[in-house]
């Protein structure tokens, strides 16, 4: 749990999302400790953007505790202890990246969670997949109870979790199909239910070899179980996406959606593929978990062309491209504002809303809700 001060400092960028960099020390300023304030923090000045209830306007938002107490046109500095400017700067409620790498010093690929998440804006970040049944306790002690930021996880169907693979090993952690346990997997969904959010697979070759059908048939089986979704990545895989499709079901995600090369959304011809415009309207979820080489723009334009547009956007931000080309969701939800893939008012959607609703499955805690928890 939050305190305030721990907060305050946390999110001092985060709160003013518009910019990946973080704020100026000017733009912050502590009133007198020797009296007591109506408020903890004023955030003034700042464009307030949150869709849910269609607002994106010049707005002040008060913050009491670890509340909202007060959206207004006009709150009075002297009213808080401590003042943010955000003028010129966009305010929304925190966001959420839904496939992050965090597991940090097991997975080579891991990255610390709060200077990557918490504090470029991300309050509740899902680990997607970095840890298996044998290396989640782990995860979960070191990682999860220790973050400032709110952290959930999708399991790896393999019991190493995504251990082995690193630029000095090139072998994924599925190539040994003895390793994707559905039985423990199940059993360690059972023990972290309140963390686990669903299941990861990844396919492509060099980490789920020919057998990528078998294996995500076994993390389907594990996450029906538990009645949860599985993260499908997608790519280089030894089966086609339509096969891929085949065994997924509503509620399933699929990451890379907008990856360009061999075994991604498109055929031959550039068309997308029927099997994916039916997957998603019956309800499976496109995620982009834009990652080292994970998002084509020219992938984005035929697919959007074709009126097929992104669902969530998430960054796969990791060791390998956590100073570019991710750096951080920010950087990446900037992209789809230059593509017109979502209006400037509504792009906190796919950062905000449905995440909530692909993955956590439930609505999204906003500035509305008064007083709510600040962090979503
Ligand atoms: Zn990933």
């Amino acid at each position: 749990m939050h305190t305030r001060r721990r907060f305050v400092r946390r999110t001092l960028g985060p709160l003013v999302v518009g910019v990946a960099s973080p704020l100026p020390n000017q733009v912050v300023h502590a009133q007198s400790r020797g009296r007591s304030y109506r408020y903890s923090l004023v955030v003034k000045g700042g464009r307030v953007i949150d869709p849910s209830q269609g607002l994106s306007a010049p707005r002040d938002i008060a913050v009491s505790g670890s509340k909202i107490a007060q959206i207004a046109d006009s709150i009075p500095e002297s009213d808080a202890l401590h003042v943010i400017d955000a003028s010129g700067r966009i305010v929304t409620p925190g966001w959420i990246d839904i496939h992050v790498h965090v597991y940090d010093g097991v997975a080579p690929l891991g990255i610390p969670a709060d200077p990557n998440c918490i504090a470029k804006g991300v309050t509740t970040a899902i680990d997607a997949g970095s840890a298996g049944a044998h290396t989640f306790p782990g995860l979960r002690k070191y990682v999860i109870n220790t973050a400032d930021t709110r952290i959930l996880a999708l399991l790896n169907i393999s019991v190493v979790g995504q251990s082995t693979l690193s630029q000095d090993n090139p072998w994924g952690e599925l190539l040994d199909l003895r390793y994707a346990n559905t039985a423990l997997a199940a059993k360690t969904i059972e023990r972290h239910r309140d963390v686990i959010v669903g299941m990861k697979v990844r396919l492509t070759r060099n980490i789920a070899g020919n057998h990528d059908l078998e294996v995500l048939r076994r993390a389907r089986e594990a996450a029906d179980a538990a009645g949860l979704p599985v993260m499908v990545h997608i790519g280089g895989s030894h089966s086609t996406v339509p096969e891929i499709l085949s065994l997924m079901k509503p509620g399933d995600v699929i990451t890379h959606s907008f990856r360009g090369g061999e075994g991604g959304i498109l055929d031959d011809d550039g068309r997308v593929h029927d099997e994916v415009l039916s997957g998603v309207a019956s309800g499976i979820h496109l995620d982009i978990g834009h990652g080292a080489g994970s998002f084509s723009f020219d992938t984005a334009e035929t697919a959007m062309e074709q009126g097929l547009l992104p669902g969530t956007i998430s960054s796969d931000v990791h060791q390998f491209n956590v100073n570019g080309p991710v750096f951080d969701l920010a950087t990446t939800v900037s992209k789809f504002l230059h593509l017109a893939a979502c209006g400037f008012n509504r792009f906190a959607d796919h950062v905000g809303r449905w995440p909530c609703l692909v993955v956590l499955r439930r609505p999204m805690r906003v500035f509305r809700r008064i007083p709510g928890s600040l962090p979503v």
